[in-house]
């Protein structure tokens, strides 16, 4: 299958890995959208959410354990954990992943990236 996550998975293509063991792997994203920007990734093809089935809890777990760990390997005090969802959820990318967002400072104006909450 010519998926652009599973060769990142696999290294076939590059990424700025942040972290990895057999089923899952973090990177930076190569446009982030925060100072801190990783994916979080399962290395087994899956879609999306919508296609995700009871045996596949374990490996949601982890993303989300993966990513509760990375944050707070980057001293992210506080952070947001995103999962588009189909092309109007605004997924590009048809492999599942965990967007980690996060390191806005407190008058969120350091990186000039303001907290989208912020934003309203
Ligand atoms: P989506 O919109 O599907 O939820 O998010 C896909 C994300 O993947 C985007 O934030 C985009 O910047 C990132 N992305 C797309 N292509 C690449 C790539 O080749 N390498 C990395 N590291 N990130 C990518
Ligand atoms: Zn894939």
């Amino acid at each position: 299958m010519d998926c652009l996550f599973c060769k990142i998975g696999s290294g076939e293509v590059s990424s700025e890995i942040i972290y990895e063991d057999d089923s899952v792997k973090a990177f930076k994203d190569i446009k982030p959208s925060a100072p801190v920007h990783y994916l979080i990734i399962p290395k087994k093809h899956i879609t999306s959410v919508v296609d995700l089935k009871e045996s596949d809890s374990a490996l949601m777990m982890q993303l989300i354990l993966t990513a509760q760990r990375l944050a707070g390997e980057a001293g992210l005090l506080g952070y947001r954990l995103v999962f588009n969802v189909g092309r109007e959820g605004g997924q590009v990318i048809d492999h599942l992943h965990l967007h980690l967002l996060g390191g806005w400072n407190d008058d969120n104006s350091l990186f000039g990236v303001r907290h989208p909450r912020l934003d309203k």
